[in-house]
């Protein structure tokens, strides 16, 4: 039997990052993948995601400058991009399996479940660990209604080899108004069906504008209605109206553990995910867990996978040294335009007690956005009576880049004063930061 100090089970941003901090300590390292190696981000999620995205940005920039002089139009061809993503998504696991070969881990492809808390099996094999991370990442929640399984997921629509004319999405996160304004931009008739609160997490004045943006742009935007039965190209409302097209379920992603057998070795979850410590340990001290499979007050983003997966790997090493820090996340919605936001919300504030003023700023009537013809560039920040920025909510074409620069001001607890006389450089989106704050 093969023996090893750790088995990695996914082999994600979690797993890539815990490999190489466990290898670098000398340790014996195997991973387990049940698909191809590489992990969500780079095959099916953020990457391939955001290479469509840069199509449909380009159509939204164009649109605005046409107002300014640009003349001509715009197509995005759907299976010219596929090829490209393709290219890219497909060197993934060659490119992982090298990498990992020359670190001279073990590599493995199937199905595991643990038979005990040193063992675990694989496709009749048995492997022995003395510690295991369990970095199994998420998979799409599927879709409760009759014909449900007819849906296609996130992780189908890179595998479309023709543009959909219709296509209705079920959800209301960031991967449904994603792809609602990707196939949008391309040239789909998009119906996005929202049950409750859209982009939850999200300050609501900037989900709102974005909610009209998106019904400009030509999304039918429906609150009404539940999506009911699907009988193949036929999606039937709860009013008994129906849709033809093809129906993408953005309902949401559910932790990868149905077949790990953790209740063998008396690891708990919910449906959140495998539940962790501050140290990432699971209710066996032999198993830790990170990235998105794990219960952790992170988000399921790839940055967080990444950190999470040296934490977890620095704690098995070190013993529980390392707690998870406590930093804001910043977070954007890759829509046309983008939306973005980091640290605290009103509703949050408040619930912390703390003191705080709101400031907000509608910033199309600035140079940077005259200049691109951005009517959506708004900005609203939630500043201590202390004078920090505590939270920062964007929506606009360049929200992507400024959440970050406010993402650094409340990591380093700048205050506004600082903020205020920071030297940079002009006309650049940073240089209209101190009229922010
Ligand atoms: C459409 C989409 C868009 C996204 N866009 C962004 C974005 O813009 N920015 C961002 O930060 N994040 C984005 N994310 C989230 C990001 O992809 C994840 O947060 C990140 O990939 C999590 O890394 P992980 O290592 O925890 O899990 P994963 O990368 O999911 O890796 C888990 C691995 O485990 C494997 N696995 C699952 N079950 C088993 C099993 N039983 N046995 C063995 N292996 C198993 C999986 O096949 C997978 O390879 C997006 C996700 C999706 C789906």
């Amino acid at each position: 039997m093969k023996r090893y100090d750790v088995i990695l089970v996914g082999s994600g941003s979690a797993a890539s990052q815990a490999a190489a901090t466990l290898r670098d300590a000398g340790k014996e390292v195997a991973i387990i993948e049940n698909w191809t190696f590489g992990g969500t981000c780079p095959q099916r999620g953020c990457d391939p995601k955001k290479m469509l995205v840069e199509g449909a940005e380009l159509l939204a920039r164009t649109e605005h400058m046409q107002k300014l002089g640009v003349k001509g139009s715009l197509s995005l061809d759907w299976a010219s991009f596929k090829e490209r993503i393709d290219e890219y998504r497909f060197s993934i696991p060659t490119s992982k399996t090298q990498h990992w070969n020359e670190m001279n881990i073990d590599l493995y492809q199937g199905e595991p479940h643990f038979i005990d808390e040193n063992m675990i099996a694989i496709d009749g094999h048995e492997l022995y660990a003395s510690q295991f991370l369990i970095a199994t990442g998420q998979t799409p929640r599927p879709l409760d209604i009759p014909g449900g399984e007819h849906a296609i997921t996130s992780d189908d629509v890179f595998d479309l080899d023709a543009l959909p004319p219709s296509i209705h999405i079920v959800g209301a996160g960031y991967i449904a108004f994603e792809f609602a304004h990707i196939f949008r931009r391309f040239g789909s008739d998009v119906t996005l069906l929202i049950r409750s609160h859209a982009l939850k997490a999200f300050d609501q004045n900037v989900v709102h504008r974005l909610l009209e943006e998106s019904k400009r742009i030509g999304i039918t935007v429906r609150h009404d209605v539940e999506p009911k039965r699907i009988d193949g190209n036929t999606l039937t409302l709860s009013d008994d109206s129906t849709l033809e097209g093809v129906v993408l379920n953005a309902t949401g992603r559910i932790p990868s553990i149905e077949r790990l057998h953790l209740d063998t070795v008396g690891v708990k979850s919910d449906r959140h995910g495998v539940l962790v410590n501050e140290y990432l340990q699971t209710s066996n001290p032999n198993i830790y867990a990170a990235g998105d499979v794990a219960n952790s007050p992170n988000p399921a983003l790839t940055p967080f996978a990444g950190q999470e997966g040296r934490l977890a790997a620095l704690n098995m090493l070190h013993g529980n040294t390392r707690a998870l820090p406590e930093r804001p996340a910043p977070t954007v919605v890759f829509s046309t335009p983008p939306i973005a936001k980091v640290g605290l919300t009103v509703e949050e504030a408040e619930a912390e007690g703390i003191a705080f003023d709101v400031k907000e700023t509608d910033m199309s009537h600035f140079l940077t956005y005259k200049r691109i013809n951005d009517p959506t560039a708004y900005s609203k920040l939630l500043i201590s009576t202390e004078g920090h920025v505590i939270g920062a909510h964007l929506i606009g074409q360049h929200a992507p880049e400024l959440i970050n620069l406010f993402s650094f001001i409340i990591q380093n607890n700048l205050s506004h004063q600082h903020v205020k006389h920071l030297e940079v450089a002009y006309p650049t989106v940073a240089s209209d930061i101190s009229y922010l704050v």
